[in-house]
């Protein structure tokens, strides 16, 4: 079976797992405090790890003074995490549309969106492509409105010449197993504004004030006040051991993504039956690879996929769509509507090979050449 994804894993998680455990201190440590000078680096501003990358979102929220009675922006066409990231804080996640030829957020479409509870926009950088996300500042700057970049596909993806994470507001990553970098679980919230970054070192401890420098030097507090609602959103030792073990082998990984996105590119541009979207793989780190298959019936291409032995997946179901969020739709999402009926994901993940690329092209074309109609 070819997987969809999967994590990258060797020697060097496994032997650094293994000294956090022999140390016998698991929790949030000074393992978590390397990773994230380590990360800071990477992107040249302050960091803070987390449980997950919905928790990201969420604390980048509520940091940012958002919650009940306010209205944040978002593409429909995302993860669930990025909506119940927003709705767990009490504000309302406003669906809005995709463009077409990225599946990024529609900036032309944004004023659409606008009410005088709007406070946020949270874009989320589609198979790692920040498209757009200069326009967004724009709007967002002259509207006097929050971005909070949903990455969570976009680790080490770059745009003219800048990486995502190191410029803007708050740019939020997840290293979940399958994400382009991981820890196991877990997430990070970027950005250059130390009350965010400070607010969210409580925030994800509880609330506790400075517990979080107490831990990076293996201490804890034990006389404390609390001014507001915390939680339990930490990272462990143990995952940031993962996570150092990878990002020191990031750019191998990355550029496997690339080369592997590009191979796919290559054998299907001359296929009439895909659309595909053209990234710019120099640029992009690819997270996941879509294309929009000509096909009246996506269940039976991805069900006699399986049946050959490749697994594949659609990113995503709308969120308009779900019960809890139906209601907040505002104007009519054609495009997400009409792209989410056609888009495939095929497998991509750094243990792929060329090889099974010529597989999976060549299982997919005889697929679509043979279907009943
Ligand atoms: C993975 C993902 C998240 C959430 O990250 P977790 O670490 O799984 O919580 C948020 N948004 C998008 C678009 C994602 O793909």
């Amino acid at each position: 079976m070819i997987r969809l994804s999967k994590s990258f894993i060797g020697e060097d998680e496994k032997s650094s797992v293994l000294e956090v455990l022999d140390k016998g201190y698991l929790g949030m440590g000074e393992e978590v405090k390397k990773f994230e000078d380590e990360l800071s680096n990477f992107f040249n501003r302050q960091v803070v790890c987390v449980a997950n990358g919905t928790a990201a979102i969420q604390l980048s929220l509520q940091a940012s003074n958002i919650g009940m009675g306010d209205e944040v922006i978002v593409p429909s066409l995302t993860y669930l995490a990025t909506f119940q990231a927003i709705s767990a804080t009490g504000a309302t996640p406003i669906p809005a549309e995709i463009n077409k030829k990225t599946l990024c957020l529609d900036f032309s479409k944004l004023s659409e969106y606008l009410s005088e509870r709007t406070k946020a926009i949270i874009p989320v950088h589609y198979a790692g492509d920040p498209s757009g996300i200069d326009e967004i500042y724009k709007f967002s700057s002259k509207n006097n409105l929050q971005v909070i970049e949903d990455a969570a596909h976009a680790f080490g993806s770059i745009i003219n010449g800048r990486k995502v994470g190191s410029f803007g507001d708050i740019s939020c990553f997840s290293f979940d197993g399958i994400k382009n970098i991981t820890s196991g679980e877990g997430g990070c919230i970027v950005s250059d504004k130390s009350e965010v970054i400070n607010r969210i070192k409580n925030l994800r401890l509880l609330g506790v004030d400075g517990e979080s420098s107490l831990r990076e030097i293996n201490r804890r507090k034990w006389n404390f006040d609390v001014t507001e609602q915390g939680w339990r959103f930490h990272m462990s030792n143990i995952m940031a051991a993962i996570g150092r073990a990878q990002l020191k082998k990031f750019s191998n990984m990355a550029s496997v993504r690339q080369r592997l996105a590009k191979y796919y590119d290559r054998l299907l541009k001359d296929f009439g039956k895909v659309d595909l979207f053209c990234r710019n793989y120099d640029e992009i780190v690819p997270h996941i690879y879509v294309l929009k298959i000509k096909s009246s019936n996506r269940d039976y291409v991805r069900k006699e996929m399986l049946e050959r032995g490749v697994e594949t997946g659609i990113h995503y179901q709308p969120n308009h769509q779900l019960s809890l969020y139906k209601n907040n739709l505002i104007s009519k999402l054609n495009t997400t509507e009409m792209v989410s009926e056609n888009i495939l994901t095929l497998p991509l993940h750094p243990d792929l090979t060329e090889i099974e690329i010529d597989y999976i092209v060549g299982e997919l074309i005889d697929i679509l050449n043979s279907e009943p109609i």
